[in-house]
C-alpha cells in the first residue's frame, strides 16, 4: 500500500498555489500567460520546421579539408564567410514580429511558421545578433554594428569606460552613465 507522505502533501499543495496564482479566481487563465506558452510552442515547432532544415541542407558545402574537425560549411549570407553549422543561424527576413495578445497569433504563425525559401536567409551569429539589433530599434544594420559595440562597452565597468574615452582624447564624464553611452557611441562612429 502506498499513502502520500506529510511532504508530497505539501510538495502538491504548492504546485496547486503556482498554478493558482496564473489563474483567475474563476480558474481561468490570463491572456499574457497563456499567449506566453503558445509563443514559446511556435518557437519551438520553427527549430524543428521542414522549411528550415531543407534551407540550411540546400545551402551546406562540403568541408572537404582534411585538417578540420568539419565536415559541413554554409555561407553567411551577409558577410559570405563560411561557418560550422553550430555557428550560423536562420534568420526571418521579415522579422520582429510579435505575439503578445491572441489576436496577434494568426499573424505570428503565419509569420513564423508558413514561410518559404525567398522569406529566410542564412547568418552567422554575429550578423543575426546585429540584424536583430537593427530590427529591434529601428536603425540602420550600420547603426546596430556600432550599437552592438556601444553595448559591450557600456557592460564594462565605469573606470574600463573611462579608459577607453580617454584613450580617445574624453576624460571627465566618469559619473553620468548616458552620457558616457553618448561619448562612446560618437567615438565608435567616427572611427568607422
Ligand atoms: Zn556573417
Amino acid at each position: 500500500m502506498t499513502v502520500p507522505s506529510q511532504l508530497d502533501i505539501k510538495k502538491r499543495e504548492a504546485k496547486l498555489k503556482e498554478f493558482l496564482k496564473r489563474l483567475d479566481s474563476d480558474g481561468k487563465p490570463q491572456e499574457k500567460h497563456v499567449v506566453s506558452v503558445v509563443r514559446s510552442a511556435v518557437r519551438s515547432a520553427w527549430l524543428k520546421s521542414d522549411v528550415k532544415l531543407a534551407y540550411l541542407y540546400m545551402n551546406t558545402v562540403p568541408d572537404m579539408d582534411d585538417s578540420t574537425r568539419t565536415k559541413w560549411l554554409v555561407p553567411c549570407e551577409m558577410c559570405g564567410k563560411l561557418f560550422k553549422l553550430t555557428d550560423v543561424e536562420i534568420d526571418h527576413r521579415n522579422g520582429n514580429h510579435s505575439f503578445t495578445k491572441v489576436e496577434d497569433f494568426e499573424n505570428y504563425f503565419t509569420n513564423i511558421l508558413m514561410v518559404g525559401f525567398d522569406d529566410l536567409a542564412i547568418l552567422c551569429k554575429e550578423d543575426h545578433a546585429v540584424k536583430t539589433l537593427s530590427e529591434r530599434l529601428g536603425i540602420s544594420l550600420e547603426d546596430a554594428r556600432v550599437e552592438k559595440e556601444v553595448i559591450a562597452l557600456c557592460k564594462q565597468k565605469a573606470s574600463e569606460q573611462d579608459k577607453f574615452l580617454a584613450k580617445n582624447g574624453i576624460s571627465g564624464y566618469s559619473k553620468n552613465a548616458a552620457t558616457r553611452r553618448n561619448l562612446i557611441r560618437e567615438v565608435l562612429k567616427n572611427a568607422r
